[in-house]
């Protein structure tokens, strides 16, 4: 396994192996890697030639008041991992290495971030598309990897991949959990064992988002009520967003019908944790 920490050499690596027509597969990743990361290039392995990751905590994706600094950071451990799952290459640059300077030309994300973590975190999805639109290009993958946990990261990553004519699959992996519910996450371990305990009911609301819609309720705004009542009861951190809305549009809707994405984010002491589910309602 090689580990790439400039974009000269990234780009040297990346034309060798398209002079040998093998297909790239690609999973970004801010690192600190888990069980979710590992199916994405599990998925990533069976479908490509050679698999690339990167691990870049990218600052540009990190509001003001954010935790760039705090983000969980821990390389040899992540190496080891990438190593044991066969991954080709790790793309690791440093923030020099990406933003020598101030970037002259960003992206922004015009469609589909007024609703959830686009709303709650201003220039999020900015940050986002920018880095991936440089990583796209160094990379020139063939697919790449990007989890359900990050629901409208995927539905953003769509649009930019569509927009700009990138020539990449775009592929979506479902959500990895522990076994008592909880969306796997690296900010997991800032939870207190407190908070670590409870936070499967984000999960477990869910599920009985699940089982209303199933018994026959319709309706969003009485389904996100009562949704947000029952899990305002079982955590103590505070509800950032729960909303019901279409997927992949995102859009607002009166009643639950077709594909739709229930979604919540819940702000701990010092995490915030994001999980939803995706449902087809006919
Ligand atoms: P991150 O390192 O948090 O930026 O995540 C890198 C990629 O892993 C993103 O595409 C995430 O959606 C994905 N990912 C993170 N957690 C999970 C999970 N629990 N299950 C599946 N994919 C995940």
């Amino acid at each position: 396994m090689k580990i790439v920490r400039t974009i000269e050499d990234m780009q040297q690596q990346v034309q060798e192996l398209k002079a040998q027509n093998l297909s790239i597969g690609f999973v970004p990743t801010m690192g600190f890697l888990h069980e979710g990361h590992m199916s994405l290039m599990e998925e990533a392995k069976k479908h490509n030639d050679i698999v690339v990751i990167s691990i870049f905590v990218n600052p540009l994706q990190f509001g003001p008041n954010e935790d760039f600094d705090s983000y969980p950071r821990d390389f040899e451990r992540d190496e080891k991992i990438a190593e044991q799952l066969g991954v080709d290459v790790v793309f690791y640059p440093s923030v020099d290495q990406m933003y020598p300077k101030p970037l002259s030309i960003k992206m922004t994300v015009t469609d589909r971030t007024n609703v959830l973590c686009g709303r709650s975190r201003p220039g999020h999805f900015d940050g986002v598309a920018t880095v991936l639109t440089k990583l796209f290009h160094i990379i020139q993958p063939s697919r790449a990897y990007f989890g359900l946990k990050d629901a409208q990261q995927v539905a953003v990553v769509d649009g930019l991949i569509n927009d700009f004519n990138f020539p990449i699959e775009l592929v979506p992996v479902p959500t990895v959990r522990e076994e008592d519910g909880l969306a796997k996450s690296s900010r997991n371990v800032r939870l207190t064992p407190e908070e670590r305990k409870e936070a499967p009911n984000i999960y477990k609301t869910l599920q009985v988002a699940k089982e209303w819609i199933a018994d026959g309720e319709r309706d969003t705004n009485k389904l996100t009520d009562r949704l947000f009542a029952s899990l305002e009861t079982t955590i103590s951190g505070s509800i950032d967003y729960l909303e019901i809305l279409s997927y992949p549009e995102l859009g607002n809707i009166d009643s639950v019908d077709g594909k739709i994405i229930i979604a919540i984010a819940v702000k701990y002491s010092n995490v915030r944790l994001i999980d939803n589910i995706i449902i087809d309602v006919a």
